[in-house]
């Protein structure tokens, strides 16, 4: 009976030992421990045994049960660790004979309109500045004339870092920082400085609403800097992007950092003008801010605002590309889906 139990432990151990496969490994249970299984088997003979031999032997097979019960769940962490190891060596196999890809990657749609703009307005005498993204309260909103308090903050909800630091709503976040850097220009000279850059909100998203979007800001600053300044590079800047005449239109607008001020808007070239879900049935797309800066503006950047005067276009780089390329939907852009991006770019 003993050796009986002891041989079947044997064979047991050796039949686990070829089992690759979880379904193996099922096929061995079922030999020793299924309903009719070997083991199970030895347990229904009992009832022709009495006493205390009935007892030592229920007690011997009990025991090979629990090892063998105990054996099978610890094969299959075996198994899960042999799977694991296959799907490694699997994943560092190369196959050369698989074609290169001769697809290669394009620029982004924003960075296209943004490099172009660049270029252009290089080509006037503007620097080209980098702005921070995450910036401070101070640089992003007291600095542009947007106290503690204005109803403008709640307009430009933004994310707050546990420093207190903010990612910033707008590029006009770099305007104090630009002036201390570069100072009043020089007689007779001018300073222009352009400053592209990612800027973040607290939206809702929609297909013009996003989170995180690119506007391109745009300043010149010097001793008889008017409007008509303004106009003329509004107009230079939007001849380049769409290589053909736009149709415009300008209202007066608020905003802090400016006095005057005015919204630029652009005919929406996806519905002609007739309505659609993107210029929100209007016909018009807010396209930039401009006007002339705020004194305020010009003094906490250490310029006298007596002396200078400025202008200060914020253009929205992800709506110009949208209308540059018919792009539908503003989400889009940050989607990752280069198929989708490629399509735009001739
Ligand atoms: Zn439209």
């Amino acid at each position: 009976m003993f050796e009986k139990l002891e041989n079947l432990k044997l064979k047991f151990e050796e039949e686990l030992n070829d089992v690759n496969s979880n379904d193996e490994l099922e096929k061995v249970r079922v030999e020793f421990l299924g309903k009719k299984g070997l083991v199970t088997e030895e347990l229904k003979n009992l009832r022709n045994l009495s006493g205390e031999e009935k007892k030592n032997a229920g007690m011997k097979i009990n025991q090979l049960k629990s090892y063998i019960e105990k054996a099978i769940v610890d094969y299959q962490k075996v198994l899960e660790e042999k799977e694991y190891q296959r799907e490694i060596e699997k994943s560092e196999r190369y196959d050369y004979s698989i074609p290169s890809i001769k697809e290669i990657g394009t620029l982004h749609p924003i960075t296209i309109v943004q490099k172009q703009i660049e270029d252009k307005f290089k080509t006037m005498g503007f620097i080209i500045e980098d702005g921070l993204e995450i910036q401070t309260e101070y640089n992003n909103f007291e600095a542009v004339n947007i106290p503690e308090n204005h109803p403008a903050r709640d307009m430009q909800d933004t994310y707050y870092l546990e420093n207190g630091q903010i990612l910033k709503t707008h590029t006009s976040a770099a305007q104090n920082t630009i002036m201390k850097k570069y100072g009043a220009p020089k007689p007779g000279e001018s300073l222009k400085v352009l400053f592209p850059g990612r800027c973040f909100r607290n939206e809702n998203l929609d297909a013009s609403h996003e989170n995180t979007f690119f506007q391109l800001e745009g300043m010149m600053i010097g001793e008889d800097i008017s409007i008509s300044n303004l106009i003329y590079f509004m107009k230079v800047l939007l001849t380049e992007v769409f290589e053909r005449d736009v149709k415009v239109r300008l209202r007066p607008g608020f905003f802090p950092f400016v006095e005057p001020g005015f919204e630029l808007d652009i005919n929406c070239e996806i519905c002609g003008g007739s309505g659609c879900p993107t210029c929100k049935h209007s016909g018009w797309l807010e396209l930039l801010p401009c006007g002339m800066i705020h004194p305020n503006v010009l003094s906490m950047g250490g310029i006298d605002p007596d002396k200078y005067t400025g202008f200060a276009f914020g253009l929205g780089l992800t709506r110009l590309a949208m209308m540059k390329y018919n792009i539908k939907d503003i989400r889009l852009f940050n989607s990752g889906n280069i198929k989708q991006l490629k399509q735009f770019i001739k």
